[in-house]
């Protein structure tokens, strides 16, 4: 008998679980985890940083392959942050999936194990800001080379590609404007040239689009997000075949120290367990929420995919099965002290960065693809768990506010 396995049960529970497949939601639920000897419902917490042996050719076989599940160290590979590994490997239907220590090591992990000096990467001009960044303030540095474009129009994604492209970066919906790509032109055309394919699937987290069923390469999110979603744990995915994981595990993971900590997988777990509720609520929320400021004298245009004006519904409707809770608007007045106004009467949203847990947010923003010298001034919305008739109320009465100092 393996001596690292426990005892068997003393009160009949079997390992194996009957239930690890299906629909989402009992996915979230099963997959993965196996009945406990004491019959925790809740898989315990595996905190320990070494794994020890008593047989050294387990011990061999083990530390030589650390990706077999059977854990060492537990930088390497740890069996909390495997088992929800898995389970999200299963949300993004990809064979395999990589916890990191947030979004951006998630981001950086999957273009440093996909990039070499003298490669070119062709990214949309709404991605990200931080990803933008790493691209120009870091990667430049070691000759990497990028071009950024609109991206609606797949052509100008293919116009941009050179003989030493070697990736195609997505973010579909885009940060702040909430522009989609055609992930199944892009993915097919890069295919056709071994050109990788990513995309930041944060917006749309798995439920609501799956990118790798359209052909795309390598799905990233941040699990800050909407997967963990109560605003206390900051994570990152990479979800893309098996061979891709293990090469990265073993390499940039590794070596950069990109992981996940064992009690923030155990924190994930719980968030994913409720993550298709919470979703339903703020897509319902930030649509009614927006279509009703969309109405208001103050707003020039609100950027929302959830809406029945969004210039791109058809392609939302083809590739994304919901849209969530985040969205900016133009107000008609640019003042900064207009802003300051506004922000400062809410009540229930706060101002504050990120989103996708309990709480509802707004900040300032500006149109990334504004000029420098006028930049359109925009606030970005998270509509959070709250009511939404609540949220309503708040805004109207920010908007007031806002009228009044600044009529
Ligand atoms: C928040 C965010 C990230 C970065 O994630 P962190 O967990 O904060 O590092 C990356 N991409 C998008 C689209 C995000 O919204």
């Amino acid at each position: 008998m393996d001596p690292r396995v426990p005892e068997p049960s003393c009160n009949g529970h079997s390992a194996e679980h009957p239930a690890g497949s299906g629909e989402v939601e009992t996915l979230l639920q099963h997959l993965g985890e196996e009945e406990h000897p004491l019959g925790a419902l809740v898989p315990p917490l595996f905190q320990s940083a070494i794994y020890t042996y008593r047989d050294l050719d387990l011990f061999e076989a083990a530390n030589e392959a650390p990706y077999r599940e059977d854990p060492v160290y537990s930088p390497w590979g740890n069996p909390t942050v495997s088992l929800v590994e898995r389970k999200m490997a299963a949300l993004d239907g990809t064979e395999a999936a990589k916890l990191t220590g947030d979004g951006m090591a998630a981001i950086g992990t999957a273009l440093l194990a996909s990039l070499e000096r003298g490669s070119h990467v062709v990214t949309v001009d709404s991605t990200y800001s931080t990803t933008l960044r790493l691209l120009r303030e870091t990667l430049e540095r070691y000759g990497v080379r990028f071009t950024c474009v609109d991206g609606r129009d797949p052509e100008t994604i293919f116009d941009a590609v050179t003989a030493d492209t070697s990736v195609i970066y997505l973010e579909s919906p885009s940060s702040l404007l909430f522009r989609l790509q055609d992930l199944r032109a892009i993915a097919a055309f890069a295919k056709q040239r071994g050109i990788t394919t990513m995309i930041d699937n944060t917006y749309s987290t798995p439920l609501f689009q799956r990118p790798a069923e359209l052909g795309v390469d390598i799905v990233l999110q941040s699990t800050s997000k909407y997967l963990g979603g109560h605003s206390d744990l900051n994570g990152g995915a990479i979800c893309t075949t098996k061979e891709r994981i293990e090469r990265m595990a073993h390499g940039e993971v590794k070596l950069f120290g990109t992981i996940m900590a064992p009690f923030v997988a155990w924190l994930l777990l719980r968030g994913l367990r409720t993550l298709p509720l919470r979703l339903r609520h703020v897509q319902e929320s930030a649509n009614l929420v927006a279509s009703w400021l969309e109405q208001r004298p103050e707003v020039e245009v609100v950027h929302h995919v959830g809406l029945a004006s969004y210039p791109q519904r058809e392609l939302f409707l083809s590739q994304m099965r919901g849209s969530t809770g985040l969205f900016t608007f133009v107000p008609k007045n640019q003042d900064r002290e207009w802003t300051k106004a506004f922000l400062e009467a809410l009540r229930v949203f706060r101002i504050g960065v990120s989103w996708g847990g309990p709480f509802s947010l707004a900040i300032p923003v500006t149109d990334p693809t504004s000029p420098a010298e006028s930049p359109v001034r925009m606030i970005r919305l998270y509509c959070g768990l709250e009511h939404p008739k609540d949220l309503v109320a708040d805004l109207d009465q920010a908007l007031e506010a806002a009228h009044r100092k600044c009529p």
